[in-house]
């Protein structure tokens, strides 16, 4: 697009200079998502943005902005002049395996307080059913079976979150909150009200050893991946709970399989998965410690974090410093 430029040249003339300037235009690259609820989420605060959605997205050189989910690896280096690549989720470790993010492009993705309550709601849900045995309650009804199991207060049962960044930390003030006995571990040491942070790999074992319910909420990366496995997950009290709602990758399957089947653990609950749809004949679906729920622990609504991507699009116009960015080097 050709943009003008005023200047004084140096025999004091006014000149008008015509250069390329690219346009700024945002591009939604979703194959697996509907664009409509994020298209209109975003006209409705600010209709002057060109919006177009990927394929059909003309001429590329005009995107400066893409927000996208699950996009086709390697389609980056189609867009010369872009700017900004924002995730539509939390989650940042399916776009960051793509290399042809370019050099000079910020990474942002959502924090969103909807995303950040929904999953406190879901690992509450989870973390009550196991403390109040609705679980072995519904086998037993399966059996027809009335028997009173002995009963536990939450304050008695402790609750290891791991990974207490923008979720992890609003879940474990929640579980506080609910009476659980509640602790955390994090890469950096930090300071939660009521909240015992243990911190490092040097403080991982003593987290696991004092966690009876293990909740993951860790972002996946080279360092994360396959971090519950049969050494980490055998360092559990005898009898722990284990709720992953992070990212599939974390989790070593067959480990928890074997853990869950010499007892060694109660059950799991799991929103995520190796591979997801979660594929008809995994053990899994059919294991009856295992609670089984397909990715929805907490979803991105378009209306709720609308107003932060049309923010970080005018922060790019005015080459201002973008909201949540990523951390390139650390994946998170
Ligand atoms: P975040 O703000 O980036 O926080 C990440 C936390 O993990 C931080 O506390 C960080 O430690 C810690 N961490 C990272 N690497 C670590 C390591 N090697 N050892 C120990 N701790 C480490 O992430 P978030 O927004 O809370 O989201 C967390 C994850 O939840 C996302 O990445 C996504 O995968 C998942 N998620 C799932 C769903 C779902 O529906 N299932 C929905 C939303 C998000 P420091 O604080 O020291 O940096």
């Amino acid at each position: 697009m050709a943009g003008i430029v005023y200047g004084l040249g140096p025999d004091y003339f006014v000149k008008f200079v015509e250069v390329d300037t690219p346009s700024m235009t945002l591009s939604l690259i979703c194959p697996t998502k509907d664009p409509a609820p994020w298209v209109a989420a975003i006209k409705a605060i600010d209709s002057g943005i060109d919006l177009r959605v990927w394929p059909d997205d003309g001429d590329k050189a005009d995107v400066t902005f893409a927000l996208v989910w699950a996009q086709p690896q390697g389609i980056f280096a189609q867009y010369a002049n872009l700017q900004v690549i924002a995730s539509m989720g939390a989650g940042v470790d399916n776009l960051l395996k793509d290399s042809s993010i370019p050099e000079q492009t910020t990474v942002v993705r959502m924090v969103d307080p909807q995303l950040v309550s929904q999953m406190g709601d879901y690992v509450l849900a989870a973390s009550l059913n196991h403390g109040r045995q609705f679980l072995n309650y519904a086998q037993q009804q399966q059996r027809r079976q009335w028997q009173p199991l002995a009963p536990q207060n939450m304050g008695d049962i402790t609750v290891g979150v791991m990974g207490l960044g923008q979720i992890g930390n609003a879940v474990a003030t929640r579980l506080v909150q609910v009476g659980f006995r509640t602790i955390g571990w994090s890469r950096r040491n930090k300071s939660i009200e009521k909240v015992q942070v243990f911190s490092g790999q040097q403080q991982l074992a003593d987290f696991l050893a004092a966690s009876e319910i293990l909740v993951c909420l860790l972002p996946l990366t080279p360092e994360t991946e396959n971090i519950l496995n049969a050494e980490t997950l055998g360092q559990l009290p005898q009898g722990a709970y284990v709720i992953n709602v992070a990212r599939g990758n974390h989790l070593v399957e067959e480990d928890l399989l074997l853990l869950l089947n010499n007892d060694h653990l109660a059950g799991a609950c799991l929103d995520v998965f190796r591979q997801e749809p979660l594929p008809q004949e995994h053990p899994f679906w059919r294991h009856t410690k295992v609670t089984i729920t397909p990715h929805i622990a907490s979803l991105t609504n378009p209306v709720s974090v609308a107003p932060q991507i049309v923010e970080n699009y005018r922060r790019m116009q005015r080459k201002q410093p973008l909201m949540n960015q990523v951390d390139l080097r650390q994946g998170y």
